[in-house]
């Protein structure tokens, strides 16, 4: 079995500006990482699944997102529906 990252069968939604960090899942959706381009004050949403971070009013370190960011795209089965 290949281990090599496999496209999207879906098309990719437009980059919004504050767009950090892009995660596919292996649903073929994406996760998106938003933040300020600091390391803190970042959130992610899924595109897919329409999960997001928890508690958005308290904005969290780059490292900390791109981490849980990273677990959800790994475990989330949802397409895209738009
Ligand atoms: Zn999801």
């Amino acid at each position: 079995m290949s281990t090599a990252v496999r496209a999207s069968a879906f098309t990719e939604p437009e980059r919004p500006k504050n767009l950090q960090i892009r995660f596919v899942t292996i649903g073929g959706s994406f996760v998106d990482v938003i933040g300020r381009g600091e390391h803190f004050k970042n959130r992610w949403k899924c595109h897919g699944c329409k999960a997001a971070s928890q508690f958005p009013e308290e904005e969290d370190y780059l490292f900390s997102i791109r981490e849980k960011a990273n677990s959800h795209a790994a475990a989330c089965r949802a397409i895209p529906l738009t």
